[in-house]
């Protein structure tokens, strides 16, 4: 006869809402052991007695398997007091002062997917089925702990059939929040382009029109949808006229994997990024001639596909059948709009876009745009961090102190820490819109509530003119505020996702940061650490003719530059061509009065520059266009670089004028534009290891961290890393957040934090 013994485990991490209460029953039925398991605020806490030796195995297990959703950060064990139970129980929830992380939404798991495509299941054809392995998560819930009076599914009362699955710890249902069925959960409905209800099935009526080339718009898990046949151009068009958007490439949703194959080069990462519970837009590169139309992304040769991830998804391409073989799925919004979320808002801001609305009377508590990712050097390079990755945490090399770091202007997203976790909210968007800040102070509430944040620090950007830090500046003055510089935060976000500490070679290229000299930075090599840094390194100024206009109209920078390496602007060349008489005039009063003309290290007003030289684009009709353009031209070509010139001791100039002169002999002597393209991505690739093998040799450091929007470029990525690794350097790029000012938040609150300990 065995010693019976006891202990108590608590479990940390995402480990609610993600079945984790059943797998624990069921591993104790597993070795014939009593006690309970039960959510706090802040773990999932469990007691078990039994045999030492089966509690060993029942931790062991604990260790090893664990649900598919759930993240275990951290496991910690303690004896306790046998108490003579004789069963296992799951009790109820225990609220507190705790926190604890939160699932992101996931796409339907394929148990679900097998039950609503059986004909004699009861959830057939049920846009809503979910369990504990998927359906939405952060995008209901209310509050912690996670428990459906705590999520939008509460005003839903479960039927007897589905509270029994919910009661039963061996369902797949157990505990699953979001539970429904046909009875009892949320219906769908369709209604015409006016509002007024549409007779039929809504899913079969909603197919037929998409088929005839309508737009409708679809409400699904953290917003809206506006979709059309993606292979009519006449469609396309039409949604790109009545939503506003000029050029902006729009994403795609494909019914299986094999379309994706029929319709991109998909290696074997970007597939099991497809096909992961995440479900993100993909970035792929395009098959020429597979039907897609032109207006879905002119002059990219990259396709952003996704994979269907609701129920509502799989049951529209399954309803429509063969005619459906993409859709345009893009957000629910005008452009630069945030995307709607609610019933009103949609009919209100998207009448007279969309032809007819699928809609569903579930509310979405936290709106949560689909996330875009790549594939850049073997690796994952996420371009915006959204629904099925926000809000999991990213795991911190320190405890931190609380902090409420509130990003840039673009791409905004804010974070916030506790313990060793950072929490980056979901995409939020451009601040400069209205809509979408009152969308970010509403998330910023979210976030510091959902994780009970009470902020010591609050972690904001040196640029006195975004909204963001006027927002920082305007909470309470009781709060310290911690000025980060852009850049040295862009290199914070990626040594904290890679857990670095200690000084590195920061290299952060972007469009613009602020600079404490008052030029606009973005040509950055820093030694950094979280508490400060040095500017060591950076691109040689250039006047910005025209300010943020220089920024929308490449040719402006071609002028700038050619001006500034002593080339003349000869009438050959493109972007004289490209231009008006009146422009070039006022460019050169601009230049030689220094009138509204900023100075800048921009290495993405570089890519302008040199994407007008080699005649690609003078007019940029979104942001980054004309980079995204030289990118394409460039994959899969490998050019010598042209001439570098470092001046300067500290800090060292890379000196542009060598770059362009070489371009601009490049064009005279008819060199295509791809080749111009790859050389002069081999050129910034070479200018980085230059620049850091100087670093390296005065000061000894050898681990380089790449950060910036620039290194959303895979060519670029690739060919530095290229360039880096044999030289003896270890090489960090961004993986867990986007290296643009999406994750820029990040870095703000690494750096707040060592601030604070440090003063
Ligand atoms: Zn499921
Ligand atoms: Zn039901
Ligand atoms: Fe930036």
């Amino acid at each position: 006869m065995s010693v019976v013994t006891a202990r108590r485990i608590t479990v940390e991490g995402v480990v609610q809402g993600v079945g984790f209460r059943p797998f624990v029953y069921a591993l104790a039925a597993r070795y014939g052991l009593a006690g309970w398991v039960r959510n706090t605020a802040s773990a999932v806490e469990i007691e078990v007695e039994g045999p030492a030796g089966a509690i060993e195995a029942f931790v062991g297990d604990l260790r090893d398997e664990q649900p598919p959703l759930a993240h275990v950060e951290r496991l910690r064990e303690a004896d306790a007091l046998p108490q003579g139970r004789d069963a296992f129980e799951i009790e109820h929830s225990l609220d507190g002062e705790g926190f604890q992380p939160v699932s992101p939404d996931v796409a339907t798991c394929p148990a679900c997917l097998r039950e609503i495509m059986d004909p004699r299941d009861r959830r057939s054809g049920y846009a809503f089925t979910n369990c504990t392995d998927c359906g939405p998560r952060f995008t209901i819930i209310r509050g912690v702990p996670y428990d459906r009076p705590n999520t939008t599914m509460a005003g839903f009362a479960m039927c007897p059939r589905c509270r029994a699955e919910y009661d039963d710890p061996r369902d797949r249902r157990f505990h699953a929040q979001p539970n429904a069925c046909p009875d009892c959960g949320p219906r769908l409905t369709l209604l015409d382009g006016r509002g007024g209800p549409r007779p039929g099935d809504p899913l079969r009526e909603a197919g037929r029109l998409l088929a005839s080339g309508r737009i409708v718009a679809i409400k699904g898990i953290g917003g809206f949808h506006l979709a059309c046949d993606a292979t009519s151009e006449s469609a396309v068009r039409r949604l790109r006229g009545r939503k506003g958007r000029e050029a902006k490439p729009l994403a795609l949703m494909v019914a299986h994997l094999a379309d994706a194959d029929r319709l991109c080069v998909v290696s074997t990462e970007e597939r099991r990024l497809l096909a992961s519970a995440a479900r993100p837009i993909v970035l792929l590169r395009a098959r020429p001639g597979a039907g897609i139309a032109p207006s879905v992304a002119p002059g990219l040769g990259r396709l952003g596909v996704m994979l269907p991830y609701s129920p509502l998804h799989h049951l529209l391409f399954e309803t429509a059948g063969a005619t459906l073989p993409a859709l345009v799925m893009t957000s629910g919004n005008r452009s630069e709009e945030p995307i709607a979320t609610d019933e009103a808002d949609a009919l209100h801001r998207l009448s007279g876009i969309g032809d007819a609305f699928l809609l569903h009377d579930r509310p979405i508590y936290v709106r949560c745009d689909d996330s875009v990712t790549r594939v850049a050097a073997g690796g994952e390079v996420p371009i915006r961090r959204s629904r099925g990755y926000a809000p999991l945490p990213v795991r911190l090399p320190f405890e931190s102190r609380p902090v409420l770091a509130v990003g840039a202007e673009l791409k905004s997203a804010v974070c916030v820490t506790r313990g060793p976790y950072a929490f980056l909210s979901p995409h939020i968007g451009d601040l400069e819109n209205v809509e979408t800040y009152v969308s970010y102070r509403s998330m910023v509430e979210r976030m510091t509530a959902l994780f009970r944040v009470e902020p010591t620090a609050v972690a904001h950007d040196l640029h006195p003119d975004y909204l963001s830090t006027r927002y920082a500046l305007a909470l309470d003055p009781a709060v310290p505020r911690v000025v980060v510089q852009h850049h040295h935060a862009h290199v914070a976000a990626c040594m904290a996702e890679h857990r670095l500490t200690g000084p590195v070679i920061g290299v952060a290229f972007d469009g613009s940061g602020y600079g404490p000299d008052g030029a606009v930075w973005g040509g950055e090599i820093l030694v950094a650490d979280y508490a400060g840094f040095e500017r060591v390194g950076h691109l040689g100024y250039v006047p910005m003719p025209g300010g943020d206009r220089a920024a929308r109209e490449p040719f402006r920078m071609a002028l700038a530059h050619l001006l500034r390496a002593g080339a003349s602007w000869e009438p050959d060349l493109p972007p004289l061509r490209a231009s008006a008489d009146a422009e070039r005039e006022m460019v050169r009063w601009q230049l030689d009065r220094q009138v509204n003309a900023p100075l800048t290290s921009s290495v993405g007003r570089l890519f302008d520059a040199v994407a007008s030289l080699a005649g690609v684009r003078h007019r940029a009709r979104f942001e980054a266009q004309a980079a995204m353009e030289l990118e394409a031209l460039a994959e899969g070509l490998v050019g010598a670089p042209y001439p570098i010139e470092l001046t300067g001791v500290a800090p060292l100039v890379i000196e542009p004028g060598p770059i362009i002169r070489g371009v601009a002999d490049d064009v005279a002597e008819g060199t295509s534009a791809a080749w111009i393209a790859a050389r002069f991505h081999a050129t910034v690739a070479e200018a980085v290891a230059r620049v850091c093998e100087r670093v390296r040799a005065s000061t000894g450091l050898d681990r380089v961290v790449l950060a910036g929007g620039v290194f959303q470029n895979a060519v670029l990525l690739d060919a530095t890393r290229r360039r880096l690794g044999p030289c003896g350097f270890e090489v960090f790029s961004h993986h867990l957040v986007p290296p643009n000012d999406g994750g820029i938040a990040l870095g703000q609150a690494a750096v707040a934090h060592a601030r604070l300990e440090r003063a």
